[in-house]
This record gives structure tokens, sequence and C-alpha cells, in this order.
């Protein structure tokens, strides 16, 4: 471990067609908020520098490492379906990577790519960002990270007056989607490097196949659809899944608007301005589809000199998504509800479960802690959310016919969480956060390091909210 920090600078120097050399401004009174030790140490950073005054004026932008190269990543991106060629990051900077991670600092001010933006953070999305990213880390759900999260003192002009603030959002790279779709407006030269450069990246043992681009497409198309799955399996709706905020190394990124579904309902969208439902909870595998479509639009130059081979080539792998993601899906479930294999029996289980969650509004995350405590005789059905319904029981015999009755308490609590950044803990949180006192995140992010364990007098970390107002999410910005 060195008690400094040293950045390699692969993007700056092998893609510099495609991001902007640009130095953060900084910020001359800033104050660390959270920082993640545990996240330092796998990245080797040592503890001691973490606690150093060096650290601070490093990550508030306002010093700069020798070993670092800044710059802001250009990008375009398809925003709710519509193609915007000058997006980048306008209020990102790349520092450089640490163990071939990048390290990123986001709210730091005006780039090149900021438009009329400000470039800068509000603290309280910062704080969601951490909390919510380091709870997906936490469930195993691949994902960028928070190495810090700081304020910066300084006021910045919203709707209100907010206090700003920055995080340092670590990532095993930000290219997304619409990186390429970037990258394809310029040149074939420049996409070619952008895919090469990727595939080294995030899956070099794709170099030794006989047509690399279209294995490094296929295996997009993978680390995706089992990331959706995922998502789909705690309930969690992204709430912005323009081609810019999908990664090519399959891990969330961008956590504006998303939230988590309390009662079970398909439709459920929570961002202010998704008006068609666009990315609703139950369209996330479609716009999957569509998100990826657009990619495979991009590399078509690259898979054959006969472009309707490539198309060809390209949708064959497309049509694939959707039947790969339908098996991710049902392993997720056949997981969370401790049933073997996926075969129609389970699959027709699966489905009736979430049919009864549906037309009861019952409550996703407790429902599987619940009925872990049901077969386990630790609950009675009268006192969970499943209640006195008929149809619940007739369920619950077909099901226990096929699930281990022994292990099945222990498997599930391992599966389901009985703690999520609820919606309505983190806005109360966040309030008090952003009005100087801490102790509300602290605790939250600490409960959700061990999302799985039960905590003796923290049941409120556990219940949904007891208002039925919707609850309403709002773009980072
Ligand atoms: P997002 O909604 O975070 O995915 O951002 C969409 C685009 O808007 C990206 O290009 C961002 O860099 C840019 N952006 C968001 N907020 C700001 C800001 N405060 N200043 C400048 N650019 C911004
Ligand atoms: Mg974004």
């Amino acid at each position: 471990m060195s008690n400094s920090i040293n950045f390699e600078n692969s993007y700056a120097k092998e893609l510099n067609e495609i991001c902007e050399k640009c130095m953060p401004a900084g910020f001359l009174k800033p104050e660390f908020l959270i920082k993640n030790y545990r996240l330092a140490e796998e990245l080797g950073i040592d503890n001691n520098f973490i606690d150093s005054k060096e650290c601070l004026s490093i990550f508030s932008g306002m010093s700069l490492p020798k070993s670092s190269i800044p710059i802001a990543q250009a990008y375009s991106g398809h925003q709710f379906g519509h193609f915007n060629l000058q997006l980048g990051d306008g209020r990102a900077i790349l520092l450089g990577e640490v163990q071939n991670m990048d390290i990123q600092l986001k709210g730091i001010g005006q780039t090149p790519f900021s438009r009329r933006g400000d470039g800068k953070s509000a603290l309280g999305p910062v704080l969601r960002e951490y909390v919510v990213s380091e709870f997906m880390h936490s469930i195993n759900i691949p994902t960028t990270r928070a190495l810090f999260a700081l304020k910066t003192n300084e006021t910045i002009f919203r709707e209100t007056e907010q206090p700003g603030g920055v995080l340092t959002r670590v990532a095993k790279s930000h290219i997304r989607i619409g990186t390429f779709e970037y990258a394809r407006s310029k040149n074939i030269e420049t996409l070619k490097s952008l895919t090469d450069y990727s595939i080294n990246r995030h899956y070099p043992e794709l170099n030794q196949t006989d047509n690399k681009y279209l294995s490094f497409f296929a295996a997009v198309c993978d680390k995706q659809a089992c990331l959706i799955s995922k998502w789909m399996s705690v309930g969690f709706i992204h709430g912005v899944m323009n081609t810019d905020n999908m990664t090519i190394s399959g891990e969330t990124i961008d956590y504006g608007p998303c939230a988590f579904m309390d009662k079970y309902d398909p439709k459920t969208v929570f961002s202010s301005i998704d008006h068609n439902g666009r990315y609703a909870y139950l369209n996330q595998p479609a716009i999957l589809v569509w998100n990826l479509t657009k990619l495979a639009e991009t590399l078509i130059p690259l898979i054959d000199e006969n472009k309707e081979k490539s198309v060809k080539q390209l949708s064959e792998v497309l049509q694939l998504v959707m039947p790969s993601y339908q098996e991710y899906f049902y392993k997720e479930f056949c997981e969370k509800l401790g049933l073997n294999n996926i075969d129609d029996k389970n699959i027709k289980i699966i489905d009736k479960y979430l049919k009864i969650l549906h037309s009861e509004s019952i409550d996703f995350t407790l429902s599987f802690r619940n009925l872990a405590k049901i077969v386990n005789k630790s609950m009675k059905v009268e006192d969970s959310v499943f209640r006195e319904s008929k149809i619940f029981e007739k369920w619950y015999k077909t099901w226990k016919k096929e699930i281990n009755v022994e292990n099945i308490f222990q498997e599930m609590n391992l599966k389901n969480p009985c703690c999520i950044p609820r919606n309505h803990l983190i806005e109360d949180a966040l309030k008090h956060a952003v009005n100087g006192d801490m102790a509300e995140i602290n605790l939250m992010t600490k409960l959700l390091q061990e999302p799985f364990i039960e905590k003796d007098n923290y049941e409120k970390y556990m219940m949904p909210s007891t208002s039925d107002e919707r609850y309403v999410t709002y773009c980072g910005t």
C-alpha cells in the first residue's frame, strides 16, 4: 500500500479523440461527510492517506496528483428515445484509474461538456447515490461504487438554494452505449479504437475469438441481461435507462431518479419526468433490448464488410437477449423462493406468486422474508403480509411440495434482503443530512451494509411507508 495515490490514465492516453482534458476548478472549503474505508482498502489506498489533508484536497479538486491526467469523457445518448449527439461528462471529471478502476469526481464543476449547466451537484443526490449504490453492492448487484461523499460548503442554485456536494465514483469503467454512439459519429477508426479498448479492459478473453467484435456485442448483451434480471429481483427501478446510462461493463450506473418498489405493481414509475412510463418496472427488459439495438447499430461497420451480413449476425445475437434475460430472471426468482431448478412447474409457481403480490398489493421485499418465517413457523399467515388470502394458501401448498423445508429459512434469508433503502426513510435521512445532521444517513448506510440480517430495534428500517401518497423522484441535477 502506498500512502498517496497513483493514477494510470489509459483512457486519456488511448482514446484522446473522445475525451477532453480539463482541470477541476475545485472547492475552497470542502468537508468529507462519508468515507468508504473498505472500498479504499480494496483499491489499495492506505487509511492514513484517506485521513490526510492531501486526500481531501485531491478529492475536492483543489490539487492534482502528478500521475493524474484529468479528463471529461464525451458521449452521446438516446434520451427517452431521442438521440442527442453532444452529451458527455458535464459535471464529472475522471482523475484516472487505480487498479484498473475509474476514479471520477462527480459534481466537480464545469467541463467542456457542461453546456448551460454549472457542473455541480446538490448534496442530497450525492448522498442518495452513495447510499443506494453501496446497497446494490452489498446485495451483489454489479454497480459503480462510492468512495467519498463530501459537501462543498457552497450553495448551488436549483429550484431552491441547496448545499453542494461531490461524489467520488468508482467504476470498472464509465464506457456507456452512448460512448459508442459518439465514437461512431466520429469515424470508424475511432469506433474501432473504443471497441478494442473496451474488449481489452473488460473482455480480454474475446481477443481469441473468430469475430471479436461480434463476441463483444454478445458479451455485453449477456452482462446487461443478467444485470436487469437482478434489478427486477429486488424491485429496483432505474428510472432513466437512456443509452448514456447503460454501461458496457454491466454495472448499474447513474442513480438519478431510481427507487425501489414497495407494493408489487409492475407498472410502477417514480420519475417525475417519465410521463408515459417508458422506464416503468415492467418495461425494463424491453428497454434493455431497445438500448442494445442501438449498440448493435453502432457496431455494424465492424462486424463484416458486407453490411447485410453484419446486420444479420447482430440481429441473431439480439434475438437471444430476451430468452437469456428470461432465464436469468427465473433463476433469480427460483433462488428467492428456494426452488431448485427452472422448469415449467416452478415457472408457474413464480408467476402465480407475483400475481398474488400484485392482486393483493403486497410489499415486494417483505413478502419473501415473511414467507420464510411462515414456513419456519415463526410467523402466522394472519400476521404476515399475506393475511388470510385464500389464493395464497392454495399457492403455499403447491410451493411447499417443491422446496426443501429443512434449509429453506436460511437459504431464503441469504437471498432476500430485509432492509432496502425505502423511499420514505431515505428521503427523511437526506432531509436531515442536508441540514447538517448525518446521524440517520450514517445509520442507514451501516444497516444497508448487512441487508440480510434482521436486527432488533431496527424494525422501522424494514417496514414500508404507512402513507399512500405516491412517491416521486427527480433527476439528480
Ligand atoms: P444525467 O441525468 O445525470 O444522466 O445527465 C445527463 C447529461 O446532463 C449528462 O451529459 C450530464 O453530464 C449532464 N448534466 C447533468 N447535470 C449537469 C450539471 N449540473 N451541469 C452540467 N451538465 C450536467
Ligand atoms: Mg447519466
